[in-house]
């Protein structure tokens, strides 16, 4: 039987997780722009594969390949019908490969809407395609909801509060940001944080954006507000298309290595990566941070 996260956590340990999921199964053949969530049904055996190279990696958590399985973003690619299958199968095809052996994380991304009143998207509305979603990503037996890429505090304090209404799962909550600190809507990391906090989140961080001094800034300036963990998952810098468009990402495991130090110096406690990083990643920040003790935080660790 694993142990909860959050007790691993609260003893002080630093958890590494994988790195991405929708890059890596580009490199695999996914069409870009098609929704990734359909290999959960149409390619299970690669979601598969992806997951046990991370956990042969190094990593205590797996990251569900149901980034887009809210109503919203499925209705986009035609897959609204699916949104069960897709999001019970990408729990169940992360359990099957990690069995025990490492955290499933369900991954709960936005829903590409934007909120009333810059959009047609309600609060309730948005309160209801999460609480969709979560259930059944907690149904399946995940063990952790990991709410990731959020711009909008609004709409991530959404996520967080159905997941806290309709499971008992742990509750970990990414934002993007740019290399000032701020989100995409004009959100500063500290108030992010203390926002998704009180929303009820166990776990706050950031990741994606523009790469990883973004990640460590935005960690830094969190570690100052709030003592739950946090979650630095950069990616692998910003990606540039070559002549045939595909993406390439110019950081080296080697040098996510060393941005792990800086992540873990800034408060980070749990360690992954986003787009453009791979097993190798992960592999490099296992050995990084071997032996690498917490440093102290501001306000005291909980
Ligand atoms: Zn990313």
């Amino acid at each position: 039987m694993l142990e909860r996260i959050l007790d691993v956590l609260a003893r002080g340990e630093i958890v590494i997780g994988d790195g991405a999921i929708g890059t890596t199964l580009q490199a695999r053949g996914l069409t870009p722009g098609a929704m990734p969530e359909g290999w959960n049904l149409e390619r299970p055996e690669e979601i598969r594969v992806m997951h046990q190279a991370y956990l042969d990696a190094g990593a205590r958590f797996v990251t569900t390949n149901t980034f887009g399985g809210n109503r919203y973003r499925l209705a986009q690619a035609g897959l609204t019908e699916r949104l069960a299958e897709l999001n019970t199968a990408g729990v169940q095809l992360a359990r099957e490969t990690v069995e025990e052996r490492a955290w499933v994380a369900a991954s709960v991304g936005p829903t590409g809407q934007l909120l009333e009143p810059l959009g047609d998207l309600s609060v309730a509305q948005a309160e209801e395609a999460y609480a969709e979603q979560v259930v059944l990503l907690a149904e399946a037996g995940a063990d952790l909801i990991k709410i990731e890429t959020m711009n909008d505090l609004e709409e991530a304090c959404c996520a967080i509060r159905m997941a806290k209404q309709h499971t008992a799962l742990p509750i970990s909550c990414t934002f993007a940001f740019d290399a000032r600190g701020r989100t995409l809507m004009g959100t500063r990391a500290a108030e992010a944080a203390q926002r998704a906090v009180e929303a009820g989140a166990d776990i706050v961080g950031a990741n994606c954006g523009e790469g990883p001094t973004a990640v460590a800034v935005a960690i830094l300036a969190m570690s100052a507000v709030t003592s739950v963990p946090l979650l630095a998952q950069a990616n692998a810098g910003i990606p540039q298309a070559d002549a045939h468009q595909q993406a390439h990402w110019d950081i080296t495991p080697e040098q996510m290595g060393v941005h792990a130090h800086d992540f873990v110096s800034a408060g980070a406690q749990i360690v992954s990566g986003c787009c453009g990083t791979g097993p190798a990643h992960v592999a490099a920040i296992v050995a990084a941070l071997r032996g690498v003790q917490l440093g102290p935080r501001t306000p005291a660790r909980r």
